[in-house]
Formats: C-alpha cells, structure tokens, sequence
C-alpha cells in the first residue's frame, strides 16, 4: 500500500425530524472506528457526516411542532452534531444540507450533468408513497397495503415530476456489484441487492412539486415549480461536502481516492446500491467502492423511533456510563451487520464485569505488581504462549474490521485479555516475587504481561480511544499504579 492514499468514508446523513436515538449512535460510532482503523493503516483519511435537511419528513414535523423546518432542521441538526461530540466521533467535516452553502451548487451542479447526458426527463406519475422512505413503492414491495418498514400509511399521489432515467444504467449497476467493483457488505445485503436488480430498475422520480413541499428544498434547475426529490438531494451530500465540482477536496478523496466507502443502515441499501451509483454514472463519477451496512438497534425487538415511542436517549447513556463503555457495548455486544436488541442491564453488566473486572482488573494489577517489586521490563525473552495469543488476535482484529464484524473484532481483543488474566492466575507472579531466585522468572512474567496490554491498547485504540490512551499512560514511562479506568457506577 501506497502511504498516505486518500480514502473518503461516510456514514448516511439522517432526516433530523427528531432528536437523534440510539440508532443513530451505532452508525457513527461504526464509522468512527473505521476511520480511525484506516488512518492507522496510513491512508490520508477524509469522514464526513451531516445531516438530511430537505426531507419532507422535516416539514412534517415542524408543521406537528408549530414551527418553520428552517428553526426545525437547524435546532435537531445541533443534536446530531453534539452526540457525534459525545461520542469522540472524530468527523472531519459535517454537512447540514439546508444551510451549508456548498450543498444546492452542488446539487444542481451535478442535476445538470445528468442532464446534459439526457438522463433527465419530464412525466406525470402517479403512485403510492411512503413518506418513511420518502419514496414511491412498488406493487411487489407493499405488504398488507403498507411499507414493509414504516407504520404510516401510503399515500396515492399523482404528479408531474422531473425523473432520472436510471434504466439505462441496469446493466453497467449489476456489473459493479457483481464484480466487487462496488462490494456490499455484509453478503446477504450484497445478495439482496442482486436478486433486485434483474427484476428490472424503473426511472425514478427526483423532484416533486414546490407546493407539495412546502416550499421547502432546493429549486430544480430551469424550474421553479419544482424542488429536487429527497434522494437525488441527499446522496449528493456526498459530493458537496468535498466541494463538488470545482474544490481540490473533491478531486483527491472522490476522483483520486483509493476508496470511498459509505457506512450506511439496512433501509437505505438501494438507494446507496442502486440509486447513487446510477447517478454517479450519469455523472460521469466513480463509483463508491464499498457499502457497508449496519443493522437496525431494537429495543424489546422493534426498531427505535420517535414515532414508535421507544427511544433510548445516548446522552444519558454517555452520561452515566462514560463515552467508551457505550462505544464498547454498541461495537460489541450489538452486532455490527445484524439487528441487535438494545438492553441496558446488559451494558451495565459488560461495564462492571468486563471492562473493569477484566480490561481494568488486568491493568491495575500488572502496574501494581510492577511497581511493588521494582521490576525491570524487557521487550525480549517473553513468553511466547501469550505472545501467540498477541499476534492471533492481532490478525484476527484485521480481519474482523476488514469483514465489517467489529463486534468479533472486539472479541478477539478480549479474548486476549482474557488470556492474560488466566496467566498471570497460572504464573502467580506474587509467589515468584517471594524468593530471589525467582527473578528472572518474575521479570518475564510481568515483562510478557506489559508487552500483552501494550497490543491490548494498540488493537482497542479505533474502538476506545480515551481508554487506549490512558492505558498506554499507565505503562509509559514505566507501568505504574492510577485511578481506575472504569470506576465503580454510583447506584441509582
Ligand atoms: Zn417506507
């Protein structure tokens, strides 16, 4: 690998017609850890986020607020951008698509190369519409006459819409994925995708009417009647964030970057899959190279919403847990591609017996003996048993993350804790302190077990990086004892 090659990775940008849950915090701290993971690796990363402003969902919800989705948009955008704070996300850029002003040039900008390529007509629609997903179905997706993922129901609208002519791009969509050109993970979102395709991509629409709207969004270009539709307005958020068309951003991390890469939610797959990459060919753009795809957070087994009445708040979370315990659990013990069940029984248990009675327990006792016996650490002559179980799940970390399993990646690092504590149980280095003639075997002992949290640290550093840098503060410049990383939770 070429050092710093340019990667550009996202997550989706949410409609911000609520405050953000739960949901929301999975995927940024999922991209987050990537980032981080690839910029380690040595690739010049650029993470962006943001947030959907323009959805009709937004007017909605400010008419039910008894506000304008100006006021609307700008006071849940600030929530978005403050729990990406809470959560150490490390964005480098983040995008409110009503008020940045790169985004509506950039959006026409990139509706007029569509349209000089002929790829944007005029026709009168009628069908049924799901305001969820902001999108018209088809026959074959309605069940019990309703959206398969929202409660709300569909809608019968007939209109005159401009529309993307995203038939012509079937076959030339179909090879990208086929071909790993554009790689879907996980496999079964990749096999979904597949299955859809040849069943034939019918143009979309990609305005509606200003009065529909309210007003509200981004004025097609030569049309003042109409305003561009949600999804033609929201992928290009992508592009406008690196100042598309005319920015050198743009040129490094979309035209000349090794990858780009969206992390993105199960609902929205082929839009990203389908959609994106058919105006991007229009576009005359390179695709994005991979999609990586998350499962919904339940909680009791249904989706989290506001309009399901069973939001979990992750400030208070973070409040009473601390950032890295909710990254732990989130990255852990929710899955990373699959549905996951939220349940906050089980963080506070995986704080208390995993995080500060293995990760932390191992810390404070290693520096603790270190210190009591004034023993010398050596980065040679270490045992190689639990150096083994070092470079496994070094390897294994790789993968995981490459495979999008974070949450095996995660286990993998913990097994290696695990182990440690099990040998520094077997060798018992407090008995070996008891006599002189133990030195050597003493300073092996405590010498393997730095070397273990030093890999430890390194390999958690994308996941939990305040608790990555505070153990490499416990045993630099010579481990010694400190307050605990995970503190006893107060009761309440
Ligand atoms: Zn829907």
């Amino acid at each position: 690998m070429t050092i710093f090659q340019p990667f550009f990775l996202t997550s989706a940008i949410p409609y911000v017609n609520s405050e953000p849950h739960l949901g929301h915090a999975l995927e940024l701290v999922q991209s987050d850890v990537l980032a981080r993971y690839q910029r380690l690796r040595g690739f010049e990363l650029r993470f962006t986020s943001g947030t959907d402003d323009n959805s009709l969902k937004n007017v909605r919800a400010a008419d039910a607020a008894g506000t304008t989705p100006a006021e609307l948009v700008a006071r849940h955008g600030a929530g978005f951008r403050r729990l990406a704070e809470a959560l150490h996300v490390a964005h480098d850029d983040f995008i409110h698509t009503a008020s940045d002003a790169r985004h509506a040039p950039a959006v026409h900008a990139l509706w007029r190369r569509c349209a000089e390529n002929g790829d944007v007509y005029k026709k009168s629609y009628r069908g049924l519409y799901c305001v969820g997903c902001e999108h018209f179905l088809r026959e074959s997706e309605i069940v019990h006459g309703k959206c398969p993922v929202h409660p709300e129901p569909l809608e019968l609208l007939e209109e005159e819409n401009w529309f993307f002519r995203l038939s012509r791009y079937e076959p030339a969509i179909l090879l990208a994925i086929q071909s790993n050109q554009l790689q879907i993970l996980p496999a079964e979102r990749r096999h979904e995708v597949l299955q859809f395709i040849p069943s034939g991509l019918s143009d979309f629409s990609i305005s509606r009417s200003r009065v529909r709207a309210k007003g509200w969004g981004i004025s097609v270009p030569g049309d003042e009647t109409q305003v561009i539709y949600v999804w033609f307005d929201a992928l290009a958020n992508y592009l406008s964030v690196l100042g598309y068309p005319n920015e050198e951003l743009f040129r490094r991390f979309w035209l000349d970057s090794a990858e780009r890469w969206h992390i993105i939610g199960k609902d929205i797959v082929r839009f990203h899959a389908v959609y994106w990459p058919g105006i991007l060919l229009s576009a005359g753009l390179p695709l994005p190279t991979s999609l990586r795809v998350h499962g919904f957070v339940t909680a009791n087994g249904k989706k989290i919403g506001k309009s399901l009445g069973n939001t979990v708040d992750p400030f208070r979370l973070v409040a009473r847990y601390g950032v890295d315990a909710v990254r732990y659990y989130l990255l852990s013990h929710l899955h990373t591609s699959k549905d996951s069940d939220f349940r906050e029984d089980l963080l506070s248990t995986a704080y208390t017996a995993e995080l500060a009675g293995k990760l932390g327990n191992l810390l404070q006792r290693v520096c603790a003996l270190v210190e009591r016996h004034d023993v010398v650490i050596a980065t040679t002559n270490l045992e190689p048993e639990l150096c083994e179980v070092a470079r496994s799940a070094e390897a294994r970390v790789a993968d995981a993350i490459d495979e999008f399993a974070l949450h095996d990646a995660l286990g993998a690092i913990f097994e290696l804790v695990a182990a440690a504590n099990r040998y520094v149980d077997s060798r018992a280095p407090w008995q070996l302190a008891k006599s002189a003639t133990n030195a050597a075997a003493l300073e092996r002992c405590l010498s393997t077990l730095v070397h273990a949290l030093g890999v430890t640290a390194r390999l958690l550093t994308p996941f939990l990086p305040s608790t990555a840098r505070a153990i490499v503060a416990r045993l630099e410049p010579r481990p010694h004892v400190g307050p605990p990383l995970f503190p006893a939770l107060r009761r309440d």
